[in-house]
């Protein structure tokens, strides 16, 4: 198991520290209970737990500044925290950090539908963004299956993706501006409410930024119209490495779904069992591929995609005829997660993206991995993107078996970037991924990236121990 840096950073004690909370916050800010500080000891990777000295909840931005005025001089460590839905431990707290939980700041200041943007709080849901404006034919593209829950600033800080990214792209896509308050307290306002800006990207760099340069305060999406109507199909077929043929063929006809997911037998079974959308129980794995636009679009668009699909000897398809119908097969796709619960309690959700030409190879490696490492897998993803997520079950009462699931784990990752992909697809890098970075980076390339975060936090208070491997 990862270790934190066990170096403290703090230089005062736990109780000056909350003396110097209590003289620059409300008393409803801080938290330093044991009992009320429990919920915050992990985030989506519950494998890893650690309290943290104390949590503070700022209602506006003038006491993120305070806070991080008051971290820079004492040297107290800082995890930013939004709804902590990372599977990457990003918001995995330590023994000496302030958590700082962005959930009160929850607001939606403006909805410009003129010039199609919304610049929200960070403690806004991403579904939140969508239920504001969809009353006036508009959406927020970026659709991660935890949307009900985790919040845009999150989202920002893991660059997120979701089913619906395969047509409209990730977060950075979809983002216009941000302001951020550095660890010095200063605020930074990036980008803006228009589509470029001068000098560097410094949009890009914050995206995906994982809480490692700043805190976040405010964020500037474009919302879009609705598209006119949707509709899924399902398509089932005898092998996973099928199913991957078949996703990289239509991918490569130039055919672009809205949406093109991936869900083999377990996932098939786990999921049907509670969305009953009617999936093939008989197939070995599945395909969940919708498009939009006009009647006549989606018509045209199926037929195509059906014709590819017959190349494949499909053990079933079925488009869905009604709003109800593609409602349950997403409700089935995006409770995946928690499905697989049924199956195992506990598993780790993998993440990386590889070419989608090399999907039927790597999904057939995959079940080799399976079978040695004796530990079941279910594969649930966005094909489309070529982005994996198997989901390797293990007994967490059991280290040995939580070691070998962690080690399967990064050989998954490592064959990612073996045939030409990524460590991460939408989860970022968190303390999950930190040993794996050298796997994908040089070490002059990781020494431009540590040189980037101590420009921004020359002391490496913010969310430290993350991202990059430990220097030893
Ligand atoms: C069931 C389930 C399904 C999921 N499905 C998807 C999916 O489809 N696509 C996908 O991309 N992800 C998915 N995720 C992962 C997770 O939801 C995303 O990474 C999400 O963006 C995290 O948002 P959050 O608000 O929970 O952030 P947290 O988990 O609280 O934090 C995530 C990171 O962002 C930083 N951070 C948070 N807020 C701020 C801020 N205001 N300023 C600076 N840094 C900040 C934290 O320090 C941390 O490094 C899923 C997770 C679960 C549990």
């Amino acid at each position: 198991m990862r270790q934190p840096d066990p170096k403290p950073a703090v230089l005062a004690g736990r109780n000056e520290i909350l003396a110097g909370l209590q003289a620059i916050l409300p008393a409803r800010a801080i938290i330093g209970d044991p009992v009320a500080l429990k919920p915050y000891e992990t985030d989506g990777l519950s494998a890893y737990r650690q309290m943290p000295l104390a949590v503070v909840l700022p209602e506006n931005e003038a006491e993120v500044v305070a806070i991080m005025k008051f971290c820079a001089a004492e040297g107290i460590r800082v995890i930013p925290r939004g709804a902590g839905t990372s599977l990457a431990g990003g918001a995995l707290p330590m023994a000496d950090a302030i958590v700082v939980g962005m959930m009160r700041m929850n607001r939606i200041l403006e909805i410009n539908f003129p010039d199609r943007f919304a610049v929200v709080q960070p403690g806004v849901t991403n579904i939140g963004i969508t239920q504001a404006v969809q009353d006036e034919g508009f959406f927020y593209a970026p659709d991660p299956s935890s949307q009900l829950a985790c919040m845009i600033g999150g989202n920002v800080s893991m660059n997120s993706g979701g089913a619906h990214c395969l047509k409209y792209g990730v977060t950075a896509n979809n983002l216009l501006g941000l302001r951020l308050v550095t660890i010095e307290g200063e605020v930074l306002e990036i980008g803006g409410t228009h589509v470029d800006a001068a000098g560097y990207d410094w949009l890009g760099l914050i995206t995906g930024a994982e809480g490692q340069l700043g805190i976040l305060t405010e964020v500037t999406v474009r919302i879009l119209h609705s598209p006119e109507g949707a509709r899924a199909m399902l398509a089932g077929f005898a092998a996973n490495e099928i199913a991957g043929a078949c996703v990289d063929a239509i991918i490569s006809s130039g055919i672009i779904p809205v949406a093109l997911e991936f869900m083999d037998r377990p996932a098939i079974h786990a999921c049907e069992a509670f969305a009953h959308a009617g999936y093939p129980l008989d197939a070995e794995a599945m395909l969940i591929i919708e498009v939009e636009g006009s009647e006549d679009e989606q018509t045209d668009m199926l037929r195509r995609i059906r014709e590819i699909c017959e190349r494949f000897h499909p053990v079933s398809m079925r488009v869905s005829e009604t709003a109800e119908e593609s409602a349950a097969i997403w409700k089935g796709r995006k409770g995946a997660f928690g499905a697989v619960g049924r199956i195992s309690p506990d598993y780790l959700c993998m993440d990386g993206t590889i070419p989608t030409s090399r999907l039927p190879e790597v999904l057939r490696r995959i079940g080799e991995l399976s079978a040695s490492y004796e530990l079941q897998v279910a594969n649930i993803f966005h094909a489309g993107d070529g982005n994996l997520h198997p989901l390797i079950m293990f007994n967490a009462n059991d280290p040995a078996s939580f070691a070998k699931a962690e080690a399967f784990g990064a050989d998954i990752l490592r064959l990612c970037v073996e045939v030409g992909g990524c460590l991460t697809g939408e989860h970022g890098v968190g303390i999950e991924k930190r040993d794996l970075m050298s796997v994908q980076f040089s070490a002059a390339e990781l020494a431009q990236m540590r040189a980037i975060k101590s420009a921004f936090d020359p002391d490496w208070l913010l969310n430290p121990s993350k991202v990059f491997p430990l220097l030893t």
